[in-house]
């Protein structure tokens, strides 16, 4: 059998060894004589999985008890307008905007009619860096961007708001501790750090839910789902089981602080290889914004014939997922909880001696 050191950014590396549970349990699920993706999301069998996916997330994130753990559909994409649609009150909007992602989350508000203040930015050094975020206290919502997936920045530590803070979090759940003092609503596709594609992971705090007009659709409702448990119609339960694994998987590390620890090791050893190269490589962000999940870098004078030569040899070597979002180029390598440090450590071997070669 043949398996890569996967280094794209989403959908990304799940753990072989829940994978190898997957394979294992996909024909009879736990001797019921089905699949749990034939199961009926109101069935014992999976109602065990989903309350202990919401509990594992709980016990993982040192959840508060005044927060819901919803399971939604749509995307990081779709919350870039539920947040708005539930959370505006006709008063002031603020946003942080440190890439793609975040320009996304402002249109989908422009859209809504609300005109989103623009507090900090760093477009005009091509998104390098996390600025500095001073949010005002009183209002509607503030919004920000954990971890820039494609320009590989990251916050070192969220803005302080009396505000409430909305965090998308797609591309670094469940890789550090969080503060919940700080964040009100916190959400992020699975299919980065925590499973499959098709789940939606939202983290809300519960005196929110009831700010939601009445013209808001039921299913774009947070409500609607914290009332039913994220049961209100078919929930995306395959993908639910596979991120109870994937939870389970990080507990069986050792919970999210030496998973924690773990990713500031890999991302040190890549970090470095780009800092001791003499030059050859050349990291997009700032030191000090850094991100511990996907490091976005070129090769010097952004060399494209010597950066598809590399992808060409770390494909060769079994790696993939190395090009970068097209929309900076070069080259990036996601790091996220499930990839090893073997696998770092891989491809920083295959870099050195690449520009041993061509320097
Ligand atoms: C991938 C990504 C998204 C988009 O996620 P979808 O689930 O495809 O809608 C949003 N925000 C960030 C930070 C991402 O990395």
């Amino acid at each position: 059998m043949k398996r890569a050191y996967n280094f794209g950014a989403g959908p990304a590396t799940i753990p072989t060894e829940v994978l190898e549970i997957v394979q294992k349990e996909l024909i009879d699920f736990k001797d019921s004589g089905i699949s749990i993706m034939e199961a009926s999301h109101r069935s014992k069998l999976y109602d065990d999985v989903h309350e202990s996916a919401i509990g594992n997330i709980r016990e993982l994130y040192k959840l508060p008890d005044d927060f819901e753990v919803l399971f939604l559909q749509g995307g990081a994409s779709m919350q870039f307008a539920m947040a708005p649609l539930n959370l505006y009150e006709g008063g002031k909007v603020q946003y942080a905007n440190t890439g793609a992602w975040s320009k996304k989350a402002i249109k989908e508000a422009q859209i809504q009619g609300i005109e989103p203040e623009i507090v900090a930015t760093s477009q005009e050094s091509n998104f390098d860096h996390i600025p500095e975020v001073n949010f005002d206290d009183d209002c509607d919502y503030t919004y920000i961007t954990s971890n820039n997936t494609i320009y590989g920045t990251q916050y070192r530590e969220f803005p302080s708001t009396a505000s409430p803070l909305v965090v998308d979090a797609s591309s670094d759940l469940f890789s550090y501790a969080i503060d919940w003092n700080k964040i009100d609503l916190l959400f992020g596709g699975a299919q980065k750090n925590a499973g499959p594609s098709g789940v939606t992971i939202v983290i809300v705090r519960k005196n929110l839910l009831d700010r939601v007009k009445d013209s808001v659709p039921t299913m774009l409702r947070y409500k609607t789902h914290a009332d039913s448990n994220s049961l209100f119609n078919t929930p995306p339960t395959f993908g639910i089981y596979i991120l109870n694994l994937v939870l389970e998987w990080i507990k069986s590390k050792g919970g999210i602080g030496a998973i924690d620890k773990l990713n500031r090791e890999k991302a040190k050893i890549l970090y470095d290889a780009i800092d001791n190269s003499g030059g050859f490589y050349v990291g997009h962000a700032q030191k000090d914004s850094r991100s511990l999940m996907n490091v976005s870098f070129n090769i010097k004078d952004k060399d494209a014939k010597l950066e598809a030569q590399l992808l060409e040899e770390a494909s060769k070597a079994n790696m993939i997922g190395l090009k970068g979002h097209r929309s900076i180029g070069g080259l990036r390598a996601s790091i996220y909880n499930a990839m090893s440090k073997e696998g770092v450590e891989a491809l920083v071997e295959l870099m050195q001696e690449f520009a041993k070669k061509h320097n």
